[in-house]
C-alpha cells in the first residue's frame, strides 16, 4: 500500500471560474492546507473529452440522476424525472456545452488524503447547499432548480475526483507522464517528518 501522503487527485477550474477570476483563489485553499500541486495547464476541452471524462465510471449516469432527484424530493418537490437515467443523460449534454464554453485549469494535488481533503474544500455538488467556508459555498450560488428551469448544467466553479477510484482514471485522462512533476517541498518536513528532528540547530 502507498503511504497515504502520497495520494493523487484531479482538478478542473471550469469556465465559469476562469470568467469569474477565480483561479489564484481556488489555488490558495488548495495550497494552503498543505497539499502539493505536482501539475497544472490551461486549455479548452474537446467535448468528447469531457464526454469520456464523466463516462470513466459507468454508473455515473444513474448515480447523478439519483442525487438530483432525492435532492427534489427533500424539499418536497417533484423532480422533472424520476427516471436516474434520462436525468444523468441530460446532466451529460448540459456539461459538454459548460465545460466546452471556455479555457479550464487542470490541476494535479498530491498530499495526505488528497481526494477527501480536496472535495472537502471544494464543497457539495449543489452550491445553494454547499458549506459557508467551501469554495462553492462562498463563490457562487447557482442550484439544481435554476440549471433545470434554464436547462443547463449546475455551475459550481470546480471538478475534484469524487473517490480515489475517480482519481485514478481522471488524472491519466487529462494528464500524460511527462507532465506530471515529481519533487519535494520543504512544507513536507513539517507535515510528514516523523520525528520533527530537523528544526533546531
Ligand atoms: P461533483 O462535480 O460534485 O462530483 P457530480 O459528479 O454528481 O458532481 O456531477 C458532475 C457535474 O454535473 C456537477 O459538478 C455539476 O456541474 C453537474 N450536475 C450534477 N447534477 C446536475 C443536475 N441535476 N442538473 C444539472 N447539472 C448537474
Ligand atoms: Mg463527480
Amino acid at each position: 500500500m502507498t503511504h497515504p501522503k502520497e495520494e493523487r487527485t484531479f482538478v478542473m477550474i471550469k469556465p465559469d471560474g476562469i470568467q469569474r477570476s477565480l483561479v489564484g483563489e481556488i489555488v490558495k485553499r488548495y495550497e494552503r492546507v498543505g497539499l502539493k500541486l505536482i501539475a497544472l495547464k490551461m486549455f479548452v476541452p474537446k467535448e468528447e473529452m469531457v464526454e469520456q471524462h464523466y463516462l470513466l465510471d459507468p454508473n455515473w449516469k444513474r448515480i447523478v440522476g439519483e442525487k438530483a432527484i432525492e435532492s427534489y424530493r427533500k424539499k418536497g418537490m417533484n423532480p422533472p424525472s424520476g427516471k436516474p437515467e434520462e436525468v444523468g443523460e441530460r446532466v451529460l449534454q448540459g456539461l459538454k456545452k459548460y465545460l466546452t464554453a471556455g479555457p479550464v485549469v487542470a490541476m494535479v494535488w498530491q498530499g495526505a488524503h488528497a481526494v477527501e481533503v480536496v472535495r472537502k474544500i471544494t464543497g457539495g455538488t449543489e452550491p445553494r447547499s454547499s458549506d459557508v467556508g467551501t469554495i462553492r459555498g462562498d463563490y457562487v450560488l447557482d442550484s439544481y432548480q435554476m440549471a433545470d428551469t434554464d436547462g443547463r448544467a449546475v455551475r459550481n466553479l470546480i471538478h475534484a475526483s469524487g473517490s480515489l477510484e475517480e482519481a485514478e482514471k481522471e488524472i491519466p485522462h487529462w494528464f500524460s507522464k511527462d507532465e506530471i512533476v515529481n519533487y519535494k517541498i520543504v512544507q513536507e518536513k513539517i507535515l510528514y517528518d516523523v520525528n520533527l528532528d530537523g528544526i533546531l540547530e
